[in-house]
């Protein structure tokens, strides 16, 4: 496959590792910090030429300018202009073994360049993501670099609070503390809501902050994420093995439970 003008695109292709928030929602880094520095990686253009190879792209490719940027999260881009591709790697992947740089890289390419990912090195990134001390060090990035966003508790209709403080004492006695909330600032397609722990921070999208959603399937929404507070786990929740059968089984205990679910169900 050649390098199509469809492809000389000015938006950058990225992916965020699975379960985390929307990156949309956040700047990437913190402005005005000059602790965050960006690191040119010479031995990236060799990596990813020898990748795009082994994928199986075909033409010439372009070149590859890859350096380490301080996203806030374990975060990848890469943007095709004319005949450079400049990739940017979280630096989290700085202390990454070679074997993970060339599964990210491939990850990248696949987007691009709309190539299959061979399974053991989608395994591999997959592996290196969600192991314990990669979590960990994504979840202190994000404390330090990630922006909570400035939401809106009180929406057009539903004022999230004031949801949260009736929920808490219906079902958690009050004893939950009320992390930051709000309403996402543009509506989410596929995600609800999200509890972000590391942000310390509940965010419905808006897209149910709407005159025909009803009070209970935001309340149900909004529910869901308050058990996330209630189990926390140090990583932002709502992606995959997300939730036990003991959470499934607590978030039935929500009233209107079966309604809500019906609503949400006609809504997607
Ligand atoms: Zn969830």
């Amino acid at each position: 496959m050649t390098l199509s003008p469809a492809f000389a695109t000015r938006k950058p292709v990225s992916f965020v590792i699975p379960s985390l928030p929307k990156a949309g929602e956040e700047s990437a880094v913190r402005k005005n910090s000059r602790s965050l520095r960006r690191h040119p990686f010479p031995a990236g253009g060799p990596l990813f030429t020898r990748m795009f190879t082994r994928l199986g792209c075909s033409g010439r490719p372009p070149h590859f300018v890859v350096e380490f940027f301080p996203y806030a999260g374990l975060v990848h881009t890469i943007r095709l202009r004319d005949d450079v591709a400049f990739v940017r790697f979280s630096d989290l992947l700085q202390t990454a073994p070679p074997r993970v740089l060339e599964s990210a890289a491939a990850l990248l390419l696949a987007r691009l360049f709309r190539r299959r990912v061979p399974a053991e090195l989608r395994d591999l990134y997959r592996e290196y993501s969600l192991a314990q001390h990669v979590r960990r060090r994504v979840h202190h990035l994000r404390r330090r670099r990630a922006r909570r966003a400035t939401l809106a508790p009180t929406g057009a209709f539903h004022s999230l609070e004031q949801l949260f403080d009736q929920l808490n004492r219906g079902y958690f006695a009050g004893s939950l503390r009320r992390p930051h909330i709000g309403w996402s600032a543009r509506p989410w397609r596929k995600q609800l809501g999200c509890f972000d722990p590391a942000l310390d921070q509940i965010v419905l999208s808006s897209r149910l902050d709407r005159p025909g959603v009803p009070r209970c399937v935001v309340e149900y929404v909004l529910y869901h994420e308050m058990l996330h507070v209630k189990h926390p786990l140090r990583r932002a929740r709502c992606g995959l093995q997300a939730h036990s059968r003991k959470f499934r089984a607590e978030e039935k205990h929500y009233a209107h439970y079966a309604a809500a679910r019906r609503f949400l169900l006609r809504l997607r």
